[in-house]
């Protein structure tokens, strides 16, 4: 049988990556922002969480399914042709093997068992481009669950095929027809459904962002990226720690699950986000979809719309850890063009025969860039979270180039 990923003891509060301080708070950011219900629901959510992580017995179902369902732990791939090229050593964490092709299954799988505990028989979850809505219809079937996702009209029209994907695992899929019709929308309807549902359904948010306890619960079941690779630099590297960890930023749950796991080490960590996307690096305090955090907003606040090549990375916020840790300034947050990114991906795939996601692309745009520019030192190495494979992306590739 293979290895198990560990999945680990939980980190005691008070540390950075810890957990939250009081109220869900990440510095001013995070909080419970919800209706009564739902401030409710959250409420047991968290108390579930705090017990099932505490529980080895939970632990250990967990990382049976990750090592079993998911083909945990994923390799640490040196980028031996593009290293060269760079004058760097760069080290990929394959997200892109696991099964359905991205992080977002580890989180999904998850909540999923830990909607099991609680009784629950249904999983809420809204979708932007379908990847965490397929996640979702994926785990639900696993474990025997019935997943209602929620998907903006527009996105419904644009991906059609991962409609279908999730449909043909059993999960049935609600058009959103309110505002622009997309993510922002069908986040703010599956809330809206769970309030009337929260006995007997769980909510599964797809990144680091919502009320507490979402933000660091997704986080800590995303830890498992930066966990296994601490442990697998530590055998490869002769210090043991890379100088830089680099992931992309959409809500931010890939970024921080690979943060956390070198978060007590010197590494320098950078979130990459999209131009048109860029809550941390360009946007502005506020609440939206029950927590504190920065939004791209307009000069009355409202909130922008956000637009990037890489569906994942298209949402206007960023997860409120993010937020707190770049005002600390224990993380750095950068922009990538569309045009960058689609670079990036050729570059990768020519090099070292793996065609990355969109998203991924974006965490390496910067590496390439960083290392042209002299801001990554001539050696110096660098961790990145391939966060996802880009089958999912070849037909927008295919009309660019
Ligand atoms: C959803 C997604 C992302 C962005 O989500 P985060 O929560 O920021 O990690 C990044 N990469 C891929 C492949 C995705 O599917």
């Amino acid at each position: 049988m293979r290895e198990m990923s560990p999945w680990r003891e939980p980190v005691p509060a008070g540390g950075t990556m810890g957990e939250p301080q009081a109220r869900g708070r990440f510095g001013e950011y995070g909080g419970r922002y919800a209706p009564e219900s739902l401030v409710e629901a959250c409420r047991e959510v968290d108390e579930a969480f705090r017990e099932a992580r505490a529980d080895p017995g939970f632990r250990a179902a967990l990382a049976e399914l990750l090592a079993l369902h998911v083909g945990r732990p994923t390799p640490l791939t040196p980028a031996r042709r593009l290293s060269q090229e760079l004058g760097v050593r760069l080290y990929l964490k394959r997200e892109d093997l696991t099964h359905t092709g991205s992080h977002k299954i580890n989180n999904v799988l998850g909540q999923a068992l830990l909607a099991t505990r609680m009784g629950r028989r249904r999983l809420i979850a809204e979708t932007g481009a379908g990847q965490h809505g397929v996640a979702t219809a994926t785990a639900a079937a696993l474990l025997g669950l019935e997943a209602t996702v929620f998907m903006g009209e527009r996105d419904i029209e644009r991906q059609a095929l991962n409609v279908f994907r999730m449909r043909m695992l059993g999960a049935e899929v609600i058009p959103v027809t309110t505002g622009s019709r997309t993510l922002k929308d069908a986040t703010s309807e599956a809330m809206r459904h769970w309030v009337g549902v929260t006995g007997d359904s769980h909510y599964c948010v797809g990144s680091v962002i919502g009320p507490d306890p979402y933000p660091w619960m997704v986080r800590e079941f995303q830890r498992v990226i930066g966990d296994e690779a601490r442990a697998q630099c530590a055998a490869e590297l002769r210090t043991g720690v890379p100088d830089h960890v680099v992931a992309c930023v959409g809500g931010g749950s890939n970024a921080a699950g690979t943060f956390a796991g070198f978060a007590d080490t010197s590494a320098r960590f950078v979130g990459v986000e999209a131009e048109g996307g860029a809550g941390a690096a360009l946007g502005r305090l506020g609440v939206l979809h029950g927590c504190r955090s920065l939004f791209l907003q307009d000069d009355d606040g409202q909130i922008v719309e956000a637009h990037s090549i890489a569906p994942g990375l298209d949402y206007p916020g960023v997860g409120p850890e993010h937020a707190h840790l770049r005002e600390l300034g224990r993380a750095r947050y950068v922009t990538v063009t569309d045009e960058e990114a689609v670079g990036a991906a050729v570059r990768l795939a020519r090099t070292e025969g793996i065609v990355p996601a969109l998203e991924s692309a974006h965490a390496l745009a910067w590496v390439i860039r960083a290392a042209g520019e002299g801001e990554l030192a001539a050696g110096s190495t660098v961790l990145m979270t391939l966060s996802g494979r880009g089958d999912k992306d070849i037909s927008t590739l295919k009309e660019l180039l």
